[in-house]
């Protein structure tokens, strides 16, 4: 399957919930009217599109009606699609899978169970595709159970990693991974952390940690930090992602698990309200379902399923 095939089926859910929402909203009617705009708003909110994002679209909706573009479903549809497309272009960064700082270290954050571990395993996997050697670093300290998912990771994608006992300082993991990769002439690290939010201030002392000790041996890293996103979660991977972003720079987000629910809208939200780029999604738990994130293409394929 192609990376559209994936993002299809990944926003299966998403997609397939609005689309049958605007379908109903046909239903016994041919035209656009201006009636549509509550039942749109109900069908855009459902997807997690969230209120003041919904509001701008339902803008661009309401133009096209008075100026009677929008005759009937499709040209709704192309509507919609270009006003989601235009909202979700930030200014170009460059992408992280063509960074080529060498090593690349990447600091990976985000709360437990968003999908840290398993994205850090994609991506290493992405890498490895390209002829990348690649180290991972169990940063993630605080449960065995993830230096363990890391180690099988690691070994499945052909990575090295850095691992300490359970409970070791993870500031020390990240130095002896980093370190690890100048003298093997690595080209990625791919540190994972732990992240508790009921601990806020302890775990931004860890990440700053982290990120002074990784200085000592590269001084201009970590290059990237990718913040992950559960999709499940919705709105609430918004107020996730603000209490991240007071904690610590972000350069790069994942959203994880798109597959698994009809929330994807909140990506729109995501892009536009944090001004940080959407880089990849993950679409599925197997080391391919995570892919680079296209806005044109979500765009579209969030309207047509
Ligand atoms: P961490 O605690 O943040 O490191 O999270 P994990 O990487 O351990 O992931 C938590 C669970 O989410 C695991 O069961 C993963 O297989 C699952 N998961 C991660 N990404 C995705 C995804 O894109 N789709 C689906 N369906 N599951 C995912």
């Amino acid at each position: 399957m192609g990376v559209l095939g994936q993002l299809r089926k990944g926003l299966f859910k998403t997609s397939g919930r609005i689309t049958e929402g605007i379908g109903r909203l046909f239903l016994g009617k041919k035209e656009v009217d201006s009636t549509i705009s509550e039942e749109l708003e109900e069908i855009l909110i459902s997807a997690d599109i969230g209120f003041s994002a919904t509001q701008e679209i339902l803008e661009a909706v309401a133009d096209g009606v008075l100026r009677k573009e929008l005759d009937n479903r499709e040209a709704l549809v192309r509507t919609l699609q270009r006003k989601v497309s235009d909202m979700l272009t930030t200014p170009q960064t460059d992408s992280l899978l063509e960074d080529n700082r060498r090593p690349l270290v990447i600091l990976v954050v985000g709360v437990n169970g968003v999908g840290k571990t398993t994205t850090i395993g994609k991506l290493g996997a992405r890498f490895r595709q390209e002829g990348k050697s690649v180290i991972c670093g169990a940063g993630d300290t605080f449960r065995a159970a993830a230096i363990e998912q890391l180690g099988i990771w690691a070994e499945r994608i052909g990575a090295d990693v850095v691992q300490h006992q359970a409970g070791a300082d993870p500031s020390a993991v990240a130095y002896d991974a980093v370190s690890a990769a100048v003298s093997r002439n690595t080209d990625v690290v791919l540190i994972d952390t732990a992240g508790r939010l009921h601990t806020r201030d302890n775990l931004m002392g860890q990440l700053e940690k982290m990120k002074r000790v990784i200085t000592k041996v590269i001084p201009d890293a970590p290059h990237r930090v990718l913040l992950v996103l559960d999709g499940t979660n919705g709105q609430n991977a918004i107020s996730q992602a603000r209490e991240f972003l007071k904690i610590t720079g972000v350069t790069d987000i994942a959203v994880t698990k798109l597959d698994g629910t009809a929330k994807g809208g909140v990506i729109i939200p995501i892009v536009r309200d944090l001004g940080i780029p959407v880089s990849f999604v993950g679409v599925g738990e197997t080391v391919d379902d995570l892919i680079p994130f296209d806005s044109g293409a979500f765009a579209e394929m969030l309207f047509t399923g």
